[in-house]
């Protein structure tokens, strides 16, 4: 069947198409909509950080943080924000508990020593940082860690130097590496059973859509402040410090971890959800109360 045409021979649009024109205009003016909004909420983030930030961090000033990770090099990929942003804060005690030396390539002895070099760097003190080299703990993305044994060095940790706060991965890790994962579980295991000491309160770190792992911090920032309870950010000599940290892990600095510096909101956000709260679906604690 012909087109239907006006009589200078011009096409005449149909009911979908007007449809099809009209949603593409709502498209456009909701980027556009969003884009103004999130200029001018990072702006004030920028200009205001303190001000802003203030209701977004862990309540009840933490006094001595522990953070667990898998790998040296974890603190700075992945949880530097954080690390720089609690130590401005109030200067609590902070610990850093590495699981394995990461010696998957053989580099166990190297990478030991880049993570106190980095961790020294971001200005943790060199006696609060712990490497544990444990035969069932491997550096191996596909090695199952006992989610016992893990609980059992974390609780032990917790209670022998008094931690207050515990940050560490959440289930999917951010990678997606098995190691990182199973910190979230053991964590998860000692709240359900409620192992973990009373005075210690489990964060984790939030895993973002690649999308979002790599968008430019002004687009990102108003998504983290609406849907994250805890965010933290780093400024420009927090993001300078972080870099110079990054460059203590010599063996590990590649090429495509250089565009992860240069790309990745891990450098720049991490945002944090109370374990408590991802254990416990909001559902569940309604039915409960
Ligand atoms: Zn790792």
């Amino acid at each position: 069947m012909a087109e239907p045409r006006f009589e200078d021979g011009s096409w005449i649009p149909g009911q979908a198409d007007l449809w099809a024109a009209g949603w593409l205009e709502w498209l456009i003016l909701s980027v556009i909509v969003y884009l103004i909004v999130a200029s001018v909420t990072y702006c004030i983030v920028r200009l205001f950080p303190k001000a802003i930030l203030s209701n977004k961090s862990i309540k009840n000033e933490p006094e001595r943080v522990l953070l667990v990770i898998a790998h040296p090099d974890d603190e700075c990929m992945f949880f530097g924000p954080t690390i720089l942003s609690l130590l401005q804060q109030s200067q609590p005690q902070f610990y850093v508990m590495c699981l394995s030396k990461g010696n998957f390539d053989g580099l166990g002895r190297v990478r030991k020593q880049e993570l106190w070099n980095s961790c020294t760097t971001m200005g943790i003190p060199a006696s609060n940082i712990l490497l544990i080299s444990h035969d069932l703990l491997r550096d191996d993305p596909r090695a199952d860690w006992s989610t016992d044994i893990v609980g059992k060095l974390i609780v032990s940790y917790v209670l022998s130097h008094h931690i207050d706060t515990l940050i560490t991965f959440d289930g999917h890790g951010v990678s997606g590496h098995k190691n990182h994962k199973a910190l979230y579980f053991s964590v998860r295991e000692l709240v359900k059973h409620k192992k973990m000491p009373k005075h210690c309160t489990p964060y984790v770190l939030e895993s973002v859509n690649i999308f979002r792992k790599y968008i430019p911090p002004l687009l990102e920032v108003p998504l983290s402040l609406m849907m994250s309870p805890v965010v933290f950010m780093t400024d420009w000599k927090q993001y300078r410090l972080l870099r110079a940290a990054m460059s203590q892990h010599v063996s590990q600095y590649v090429w495509f971890r250089v565009l992860y510096l240069l790309f990745s909101r891990y450098l720049t956000i991490n945002t944090l959800h109370h374990i408590g709260y991802i254990v416990e679906s909001p559902h569940q604690s309604k039915k409960k109360n």
